[in-house]
């Protein structure tokens, strides 16, 4: 008996009409992938991404060197050395990330008093060397200029659970 419905399904081409109705049935419905790079995914506002240090309105560093998340950092990837300026203000000298160590964990953002140091939305920061990786001030502040206005967005996303 399965021999003869085996031979009658085969016979109807039942199992290629049923392949081709389920693609045909895909074709038409609406995709679940994207076209990337061309095509990005939406991101949560805490979604953790590369690092930037951000600035005032006025131009001001906001970071003033506490170094409250240099101690935080489990993975000791930050370094910060400090001085004084002429106006008694504190600022940083040197603000490295080192990024191959970092495991994106936000306890520096979470520290910082004054949302200077952020992780922000852009993750395509692939390189092709360990050394491009390994993060000064200036790279970070050029983060901050580059993605002022999605990081300030998404603090003010978050900022009612804070
Ligand atoms: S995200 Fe975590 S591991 Fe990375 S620098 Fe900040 S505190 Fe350190
Ligand atoms: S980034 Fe924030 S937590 Fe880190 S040293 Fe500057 S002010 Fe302090």
């Amino acid at each position: 008996m399965s021999s003869l419905v085996a031979s009658a399904k085969s016979l109807l081409l039942l199992e290629f009409m049923s392949a081709f109705w389920l693609s045909i049935k895909y074709m038409v419905a609406p995709k679940v992938t994207i076209n990337y790079p061309y095509e990005k995914g939406p991101i949560s506002p805490r979604f953790r991404g590369e690092h930037a240090l951000r600035r005032y309105a006025n131009g001001e560093e906001r970071c003033i060197a506490c170094k409250l998340c240099e101690a935080i950092c489990p993975a000791q990837a930050i370094t910060i050395e400090a001085e004084p300026r002429d106006d008694g203000s504190r600022r940083t000298t040197r603000y490295d990330i080192d990024m191959t160590k970092c495991i994106y964990c936000g306890f520096c953002q979470e520290a910082c008093p004054v949302d200077a140091i952020v992780e922000g939305p852009n993750f395509e920061f692939a390189t092709e060397t360990r050394a491009e990786l390994m993060y000064d001030k200036n790279k970070l502040l050029a983060n901050g200029e580059r993605w002022e206005r999605e990081i300030a967005m998404n603090i003010a996303a978050d900022a009612q659970y804070r």
